[in-house]
């Protein structure tokens, strides 16, 4: 019993909560290290404009390239570097990262397409996000409009006034910015409204499972309708086979992002993709 345990505290911990403690320390302290070692790379996924079947944008996603497990996804560092505030030093380093190669890319003579960037919802809380972008955009001679911010619903109804000065002041600068997973989250249409962001991001849960579920199809067509009504581009994430993008193309959405078209690349494949002018 718990008064039979208050004598040794530390049994208050079963083993399975120690070892997650120790798993998550273990963790920290190697990703702290390759923060400080320069252990990542960016990866970049095609955004296709449909219709042109021409490459429109592309997504910067981070990987962790560990010497000891090599290639890990950012679903098992991102939440342990949010958790410990070293998601902002990452996130920075994404940010410079995706920057240069816009830049790159630009003078490599590739055609100008934006580039997006994910920000945790704790750099989106940074007092000093705005001028943090501005500078790296500064330093890498990079226009604003090339660059696109992709933040969470929670991100923007975490706190809506601060949220709200923030991403105008970004739109202000000319960033453009995006909601990511959109339907995943809470968020108030009456808010979204206020909000000047460019685009919508159907989350991949919805474009699953498209073609076989009717409620799926039905919030794929809700999403790309609140778009259109409120003058937004929308994007459709994890698109895999060809009947799901000919049910998107249906319902009218455009941009379509999945590895149909192509999984996360290294810079240089992304260049040849562009080299091969369609994709
Ligand atoms: P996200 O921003 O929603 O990114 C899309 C994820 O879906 C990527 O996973 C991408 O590889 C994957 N994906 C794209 N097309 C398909 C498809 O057709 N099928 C399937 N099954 N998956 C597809 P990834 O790269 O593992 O990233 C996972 C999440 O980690 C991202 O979700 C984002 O939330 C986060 N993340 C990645 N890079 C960064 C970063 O630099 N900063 C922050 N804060 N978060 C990041
Ligand atoms: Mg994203
Ligand atoms: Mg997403
Ligand atoms: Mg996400």
């Amino acid at each position: 019993t718990a008064k039979n345990r208050g004598r040794n505290n530390f049994q208050f911990f079963s083993p399975a909560m120690n070892d997650l403690a120790s798993r998550f320390f273990r963790l920290e302290q190697r990703l702290r290290r390759a923060v400080e070692r320069n252990e990542f790379v960016l990866h970049f996924q095609p955004q296709v404009d449909v219709a042109q079947r021409r490459v429109c944008g592309v997504e910067a996603l981070v990987r962790w390239q560990d010497p000891e497990a090599g290639l890990v996804p950012p679903a098992e560092f991102i939440p342990v570097a949010e958790e410990t505030g070293l998601i902002l030093e990452l996130g920075e380093w994404v940010l410079r990262g995706a920057c240069r190669q816009i830049r790159a890319w630009h003078d490599a003579g590739w055609p100008q397409v934006p580039v997006a960037v994910n920000l945790s919802p704790r750099q989106f809380q940074q007092s000093d996000l705005v001028e943090r972008v501005r500078a790296i955009l500064a330093e890498t001679g990079v226009p604003p409009a090339m660059l696109e911010l992709e933040i969470t619903e929670s991100s923007l109804m975490h706190s809506v006034e601060e949220a709200l000065a923030q991403v105008q002041a970004l739109a202000d600068m000319g960033v453009r910015l995006a909601i990511d997973d959109f339907g995943t989250g809470y968020s108030s249409l009456a808010y979204l409204k206020r909000f000047p962001v460019s685009r919508l991001k159907i989350d991949r849960s919805f474009v699953r499972d498209l073609c076989d579920d009717r409620d799926d199809a039905a919030i794929v067509a809700s999403i790309i309708g609140l778009a259109r009504s409120l003058a937004l581009e929308v994007v459709a994430e994890g698109v895999e086979t060809a009947p799901q993008l000919a049910a998107l193309r249906d319902e009218g959405c455009r941009h379509c992002q999945g590895y149909l078209f192509s999984k996360p690349r290294p810079a240089e494949e992304v260049a040849a993709i562009f080299a091969a002018g369609a994709v």
